[in-house]
């Protein structure tokens, strides 16, 4: 059996990342991941049109300057085989695929008391053990199918855009479906819609969305930005996203409407997520206010749309702008103003069931060559109930967080001594920018690891109080914000997944923004880990941890 100080299980953004702090530190440790190579979901989501909604070099890792300086990014929002490439590159410039094992999909992790130590099983038949169990498992990494029948039956080509084939599809002259509408449907639909025979959009709820405004990043601009990093990265770690969009500090109704139109004029052609971070910040917390700016973003569509019966479809009823995650688009709105595109309302005409030819709805049927699922993932938690994580007791994490989520800080779990999840639920990681969450978490649980060997721990475990104090806070934080009315991912609705069709809210998510998280967290460590209980649990094991050239 090969034993390890630490296993991490994902070779996405934050597991690379996780494992380059581990390799540094000369600690023997290995990642698990599923799929055949690393890059989490720039690894597997090669649909057209994926890209960052981030600003690329806020989205890019901040711990090398070295890195900081050979990166060029080509693009200010840059696509998915642009990112792939740059992890590759960070991976390859550090030499950590040496500690990276792919096609090993973790089917368990049990915790052995006795031991104190982590029995993972991994579906190659192998049982690995570690002192340190840490979950880099992404927050959007279990796609979901709609349920509903023939969805075999189809003779055409069919795939959820997560799985989208890493060869070229050849859609030209085809008639494709795309289900679904949310930052996925939406960068898909733009992408491709002048490139297909026909396509037919099947919408069931529509979302919210405004231009990316993205453009090429010339030598010389990306010159200033590599001059520019310092200040990049501590704008920020400033804001409550970790974006440089900073929320206009104005009251709402401090200025006259006017003033307040002048603002979104300038941000609806201003690139990236400004038009929703930078604006006032009454839009996520005041009815109204958020009632004005949704009907200033609905002229936009009435304007850019041509056949305004298509456009009040394309208009959001039943939520306003910003409650859910805003997709950010690219000539998606004209789209529509193509010959070749369709969009058929499935809220008014439900599908009934995928045939051998196409897809029926409650009025017809239609004929596809291709058909997208575009439908969304089982969010934040779905990676974790996939595995059969134990803890103490035999208790089953699925079990624990059935009712309800329940960590400390969004990292640790009371009954699951010596699990760390630098983006868990609950974390300020799983609400901010990526890279600028994870970088924050991985250094939190890499810090208490290093306090542990400096101090002959080997067990932590958040206490039951600590726990709950955390978890009412992030339920506290929901209560003021308009997010927690709306059927998204944010809240853990998702119509795919037994249990979660309902829409009752599921507090996922830290929303004190990153500054206040962090704070938080760093609160803690430098307390000397107030709401953790370190233990030498195991009384004939070594306080040092196993080292790169120790046992195996
Ligand atoms: P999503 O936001 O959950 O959207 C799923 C879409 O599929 C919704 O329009 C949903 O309709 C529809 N749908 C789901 N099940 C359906 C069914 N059974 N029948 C008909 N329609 C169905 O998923 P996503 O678009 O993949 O985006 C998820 C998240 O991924 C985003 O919010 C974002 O955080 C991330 N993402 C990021 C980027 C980026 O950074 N550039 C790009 C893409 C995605 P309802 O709304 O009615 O449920």
């Amino acid at each position: 059996m090969t034993h390890y100080e630490a296993i991490v299980i994902g070779a996405g953004v934050a597991g690379i990342y996780q494992i380059k702090r581990l390799a540094d530190l000369g600690i023997e440790a290995t990642v698990l991941e599923a799929g055949g190579d690393l890059g989490g979901t720039w690894y597997w989501n090669r649909y057209p049109g994926a890209r960052f909604d981030s600003e690329s070099y806020t989205y890019g890792y901040s711990f090398s300057r070295e890195l900081l300086d050979d990166w060029h990014w080509k693009e200010h929002f840059s696509g998915q085989p642009e990112n792939l490439r740059y992890l590759n590159h960070v991976a390859d410039k550090f030499g950590l695929r040496k500690y990276m094992q792919f096609n090993c999909r973790v089917d368990a992790a049990h915790y052995d008391e006795a031991e104190n130590l982590w029995r993972v099983r991994v579906n190659d038949g192998r049982e690995l053990t570690c002192r340190f169990l840490i979950l880099t498992l992404g927050l959007l990494s279990v796609p979901t199918l709609p349920r509903i029948e023939g969805m075999e039956s189809f003779k055409g080509r069919s795939f959820h855009t997560f799985h989208w084939p890493h060869e070229p599809v050849d859609m030209a002259g085809k008639r494709v479906a795309v289900i679904g509408t949310g930052a996925t449907g939406i960068q898909v639909i733009g992408e491709i819609a002048d490139k297909v025979g026909d396509l037919t959009i099947f919408q069931r709820r529509p979302n919210w969305s405004a231009p990316l405004n993205n453009a090429a990043i010339s030598e010389a601009e990306m010159a200033d930005i590599r001059r520019r990093y310092d200040d990049i990265f501590a704008a920020c770690s400033r804001s409550p996203g970790g974006f440089l969009h900073e929320p206009d500090r104005r009251g709402f109704y401090e200025v006259t409407a006017e003033e307040r139109k002048a603002l979104w004029d300038k941000l609806y052609d201003e690139p990236g997520f400004g038009i929703w971070l930078a604006n006032f910040r009454e839009i996520f917390t005041d009815e109204k206010a958020n009632a004005e700016f949704s009907e200033y973003i609905a002229n936009r569509i009435r304007q850019r749309v041509k056949d305004q019966k298509v456009a009040e479809k394309l208009i959001p009823r039943d939520h306003g702008f910003g409650v859910q995650r805003v997709p950010m688009e690219t000539r998606y709105f004209e789209a529509y103003n193509r010959p070749n595109v369709h969009l058929v309302d499935i809220g008014e005409t439900p599908l009934v069931r995928v045939t051998e030819t196409g897809l029926r709805t409650t009025e017809r049927d239609y004929d596809f060559d291709i058909i997208v699922y575009a439908t969304g993932f089982d969010a934040i938690t779905g990676a974790y109930d996939k595995i059969d994580i134990r803890g103490v007791g035999g208790l089953a994490l699925a079990d624990k967080w059935r009712t309800t989520i329940s960590t400390f800080l969004g990292m640790m779990i009371h009954g699951f001594p010596n699990l760390l999840m630098p983006a868990g639920p609950q974390s300020g990681s799983a609400s901010t920018n990526y890279p600028r969450g994870i970088e924050t978490g991985v250094d939190w649980c890499t810090d208490l690891l290093e306090h542990m060997w400096a101090k002959g721990y080997t067990r932590a475990e958040p206490t039951a109080a600590a726990e709950a104090r955390w978890t009412d806070h992030v339920t506290k934080m929901y209560a003021m914000m308009l997010m927690r009315k709306a059927k998204s991912w944010f809240t853990g609705y998702n119509s795919n997944v037994p249990g979660h069709e309902q829409g009752t809210i599921r507090y996922l998510v830290y929303n004190g923004g990153a500054p206040k998280y962090v704070n938080a967290i760093n609160a803690v460590a430098s307390g000397g880990y107030e709401g953790v209980t370190l233990g030498a649990r195991h009384p004939g094991g070594t306080s040092s941890p196993s080292l790169a050239s120790g046992r195996s």
